[in-house]
């Protein structure tokens, strides 16, 4: 079996104690991984605090923060193939998906490393002869980033890159569910030459490392990625630092399909948008809002190319789909799919685990239009589930698609540029994919509203919110 260390304070350790890591594609434990708890967890914290404070990281220039990130871009460049491998390898996500985004990791590091020395103070005009003030951006503090288990590598970069740019140091705290990518990153960190103590990455569960990091009192900022329900906790461990928090939690996106739509673009959309990663992403185009007229024709298609999904081992180049990466997951979707059928619900396609080993689920697809009570169209499955209801007109579209306490993305097909205007500044999303769907970039802000969060990661906004503002007021 493959072990995997902390990194803590510049040195690789194995952790007092360890746990089994699944290979979701076979169920059977392929890796050893540390397990932090108090004492590993105010070490990494310890270091981190020592290295914003002392030693060679705060006299480096923002020029200098920047050139280690790009250092460390190469470094993830020339280990792409291994890192996707792994991340493959530790979460089931199809290496197809895994190798494309390790790519734009790397580029999203070479944005923050450009970010470094662009941050800016003000000369303030103030009414006073014999003053001059002015201010300036100063780095946060130590920063907790809290990783889910999907997309490490992408989730941690977003985090990482603004605070190093920003000159914050960090602790990561890497899901327990498929750490072994983020652990591994450590080592481009140390070849990059970063000074020990500013970047330090562990793993371990919520209760015991998660919930000590983000209520450590010398954490400054909470970065989160993940549910709604751990936020919550994470904000009452915040009140024992009062840590500034960003939040990016799930989605319950609305995929909406005028009759007008270029329908097979449409198509292609809503299948990726749904089963890739098996639909365990924040963005999954999980509800399906199709206008009446076309709803039958659309569904019979959508079935049909559902049902042709290659599902088989993440490693394989051609597979399609791959398995849920726990066994957990799994069961909480057969849970809900049953629930939501039981609530009047009509299975159109899947509906059932797969019968192999490893953690396989059907891409499914469940029409709503009886119920508005289904789990599936109400709650965050994180699975390759889609929900589907119709809408008669535009206004019909938007109640339904804004009927969710969630807000983070929406894709919206039709060819009517003045009603894509109209829905995209009526829609309660942070995101609108307009006849596209999941596109990123380092440059696009991306977070939500309501349940889904209130942080903005990607830009230049995302270096500011690891930074205070500085007064300096001069006496002439
Ligand atoms: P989760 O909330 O169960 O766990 C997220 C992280 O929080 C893990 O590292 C976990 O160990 C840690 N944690 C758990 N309890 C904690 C506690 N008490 N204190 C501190 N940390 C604690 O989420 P998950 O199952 O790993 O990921 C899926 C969720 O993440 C979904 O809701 C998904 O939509 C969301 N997500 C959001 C985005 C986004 O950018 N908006 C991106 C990816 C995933």
């Amino acid at each position: 079996m493959q072990l995997f260390q902390h990194y803590i304070d510049g040195e690789f350790s194995n952790g007092a104690t360890q746990f089994e890591s699944l290979d979701p594609a076979t169920g059977k434990a392929w890796a050893i991984i540390p397990e932090a708890r108090e004492e590993e967890v105010n070490r990494a914290v310890t270091a981190a605090h020592r290295a914003f404070n002392q030693g060679q990281w705060p006299k480096l220039t923002a020029t200098q923060r920047g050139k280690l990130l790009y250092k460390l871009a190469d470094w993830i460049e020339e280990n792409a193939p291994y890192l996707a491998e792994l991340e493959t390898r530790d979460t089931g996500k199809i290496i197809r998906e895994t190798a494309s985004q390790i790519a734009y990791v790397a580029d999203y590091y070479r944005y923050y490393a450009g970010c470094a020395d662009k941050l800016e103070g003000a000369v303030l005009p103030i009414d006073k002869t014999d003053m001059q003030v002015w201010t300036k951006p100063q780095a946060v503090g130590v920063v907790a980033a809290i990783i889910p288990w999907n997309s490490q590598l992408f989730l941690s970069a977003v985090k990482i890159g603004p605070a190093l740019a920003a000159g914050c140091t960090l602790v990561i705290k890497a899901s327990e569910d498929g750490p072994a990518p983020l652990l591994e990153l450590a080592k481009g960190f140390h070849a990059a030459g970063f000074p020990s103590g500013v970047v330090n990455i562990i793993t371990g569960f919520g209760k015991t490392c998660g919930s000590v990091l983000t209520s450590h009192p010398d954490i400054d900022h909470i970065a989160f990625t993940g549910g709604p329900i751990t936020a919550q906790q994470v904000i009452k461990n915040s009140a024992n630092n009062l840590a500034s928090l960003s939040l990016e939690l799930g989605g319950k996106s609305p995929f909406i399909i005028f009759a007008d739509a270029d329908l097979d673009s449409a198509i292609n959309a809503q299948i990726a948008a749904i089963f890739a990663a098996s639909g365990q992403s924040c963005v999954a185009g999980s509800r399906l809002l199709l206008q009446s007229s076309i709803k039958e024709e659309f569904i019979n298609r959508l079935k049909q190319k559902a049902e042709t999904i290659k599902i088989g081992s993440p490693l394989d180049k051609s597979t399609e789909m791959g398995p849920l990466c726990t066994l957990r997951q799994r069961q909480y979707i057969e849970q809900m799919v049953s629930a939501s059928i039981n609530a009047g619900a009509r299975l159109i396609s899947g509906g059932f685990s797969l019968d192999k080993e490893g953690f396989y689920y059907a891409p499914s697809i469940i029409d709503c239009d009886n119920t508005e009570q289904a789990p599936c169209l109400t709650h965050e499955l994180f699975g390759p589930v889609l929900s589907v209801q119709s809408f008669t007109d535009e206004a019909d579209a938007l109640g339904k698609a804004n009927n969710s306490r969630y807000g983070l993305a929406c894709g919206l097909f039709t060819q009517n540029l003045a009603r894509a205007h109209r829905i995209s500044a009526q829609i309660r999303s942070g995101i609108v994919w307009l006849n596209t769907y999941r596109a990123v970039s380092p440059i696009a802000p991306f977070g939500g509203f309501a349940l889904s969060g209130h942080g903005r990661e990607g830009g230049m906004a995302a270096v500011m919110d690891y930074t205070r503002s500085k007064t300096v007021w001069l006496n002439t």
